[in-house]
């Protein structure tokens, strides 16, 4: 509602309540002992002439009638000028997305946005138009739009960083969010309570998961994007090591089992699952019957039934993985394993003739045994169920334009003797300074590292006497598995990335 319809109403229902109040007062001041109610009105109209009376009564109703009109109005208006078509959405036309595209088109989109940020009469349709188009064509995986005290920056997160795409005025700010809210059928009169919701797209293939926020400075809003892009969801593009991606792809083919991945949220293992069930779908076919329970859903993928946690109160993880084995499904997905129940339906599924997919939060590969037997799981079974166990970490990748050899520092030394290594490992090793084509962060992208722990016939009779995750960790790398660590430093070598990101990641 604008600001002046909104006093205008404060004005109108402060003056409707001065009215009653002294019609009020006057009515009680006339109330003496033993006095009746009709006997009390009509002193009270007999004190003051009848035709103020009726004027004041008239006029009180007259106000109160144009405050609720002017409110209608208001509303009415708002939406007219919100919703420029039948059904808000944004249409396939206004998404100018050039997929795979990387950061190098953020000038030009800088560029379209100040322009029309800086219009007479800014079009908030258009501007959150340009908004999601600009978060598609760059991959970004969030746009996030900060009021502040005197302007509202607009800024997009790309790979894990983020980038400055617009300032906004703070009088077209309201609009831009009415709008975002209306594509996401949230309340835009309710400014006082968090909300979440998701975009409506013409193309199924997007989706923007929208989260509103009161701040002290307004409604800070949060879009997730995510596209149906079968490029970045390729087995072979995911940067897993040749070795370890060959043995991923044959314990892909078995019918039944557990692959765990491990590591902290946002180290991509969502990537590496979809990837993995997209892989099962190509190589089996139609005849693959996939599903998933994910809290939430990211992206919706063609042909695999995604089912959502969280919903309601009697769809857990548990409830969920429980009727879902009974709709007869060859591959499972299920989103995290992280109470004693879900643990044991699992591991009863991965037993009898079922592939399944899920996470488990530990410290290493190693460590991820002695969670489960924490939740309950027999460790025979875990020994025979347990096909491999994955941990994933992102690092942000070098620009290749601008990095530049550099050796290690003491300060490398100091960290790498933390985690364990004892004296800094042969280089070369790189950073970079910043340039054009990085916009001066001098990372473009990121890489993964992987570590994979494959569950061999020695390990599995260390499993099953519950040995603890240190020694299951030196059979492991006896029997030939590659560290995170080492996988770092192999990328770190080859200026893919930087060594000082390579110890932080491995060492959070
Ligand atoms: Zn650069």
């Amino acid at each position: 509602m604008p600001e002046w319809s909104r006093s205008a109403r404060n004005l109108v229902i402060r003056a409707a309540s001065l009215l009653i109040g002294g019609v009020a007062a006057l009515l009680l001041s006339r109330t003496g002992p033993g006095g009746t109610l009709t006997g009390m009105v009509r002193d009270a109209l007999g004190m003051i002439p009848p035709v103020p009376v009726a004027v004041a009564l008239w006029s009180g109703i007259g106000l109160l009638l144009a405050s609720l009109l002017a409110r209608i109005g208001a509303q009415v208006w708002s939406r007219l000028r919100t919703d420029t078509g039948p059904l808000p959405l944004v249409r396939s036309t206004d998404l100018r997305v050039k997929p795979g595209e990387d950061i190098g088109r953020l000038p030009v989109f800088r560029r379209i946005l100040g322009g029309i940020a800086t219009l007479q009469r800014p079009d908030p349709v258009k501007l959150v138009n340009e908004l999601v188009s600009a978060g598609f064509s760059m991959n970004a995986s969030d746009i996030h739009l900060n009021p502040g005290n005197d302007s509202v920056s607009v800024t997009l997160r790309v790979h894990g960083m983020l980038y400055d795409l617009v300032e906004l005025d703070p009088v077209l700010y309201p609009h831009v969010v009415r709008r975002i809210k209306v594509l996401a059928d949230l309340s835009t009169f309710r400014r006082d309570i968090p909300q979440d919701g998701h975009l409506r797209f013409e193309d199924g293939n997007y989706t923007g998961r929208v989260s509103v926020m009161p701040t002290n400075h307004g409604e800070r809003l949060a879009i997730r994007l995510s596209a149906c892009n079968a490029a970045i969801l390729d087995l072979d593009s995911i940067g897993m090591p040749a070795p370890m991606l060959e043995t991923h792809k044959a314990l892909l083919s078995r019918n039944q089992g557990m692959i765990i991945l491990t590591g902290p949220t946002g180290s991509g293992k969502s990537t590496t699952m979809f990837a993995s069930l997209l892989h099962i779908q190509e190589i089996r076919g139609d005849s693959v019957n996939i599903v998933t329970m994910e809290d939430p859903i990211e992206t919706d993928f063609k042909g695999i039934h995604q089912s959502q946690i969280g919903r309601s109160p009697g769809m857990t993880f548990a409830s969920g993985l429980r009727s879902l084995l009974r709709q007869d499904p060859d591959i499972i997905m299920l989103g995290e394993i992280r109470d004693d129940e879900t643990a044991q339906i699992a591991m009863r599924a991965a037993m009898t003739g079922h592939l399944l997919f899920t996470t488990v939060h530990a410290g290493s590969t190693a460590a991820v045994f002695g969670r489960l037997i924490q939740l309950g799981i027999d460790s025979s079974q875990l020994a025979t169920g347990v096909h491999s166990v994955i941990s994933q970490r992102l690092c942000h990748s070098l620009c290749p334009d601008c990095r530049v050899e550099s050796p290690p520092t003491e300060e490398h030394g100091k960290h790498l003797r933390l985690i364990g290594l004892e004296k800094v490992p042969e280089g070369p090793f790189y950073t970079a300074a910043g340039c054009d084509r990085c916009l001066g962060k001098g990372f473009i992208g990121r890489r993964s590292l992987f570590e994979m722990l494959r569950v061999t016939d020695r390990l599995r009779d260390m499993i099953a006497e519950n040995e603890p995750a240190h020694r299951l960790h030196r059979q492991a790398r006896e029997d030939g598995m590659t560290t995170l660590l080492e996988h770092g430093l192999e990328l770190a070598r080859s200026g893919d990335v930087p060594l000082m990101e390579v110890i932080r990641t491995v060492s959070a």
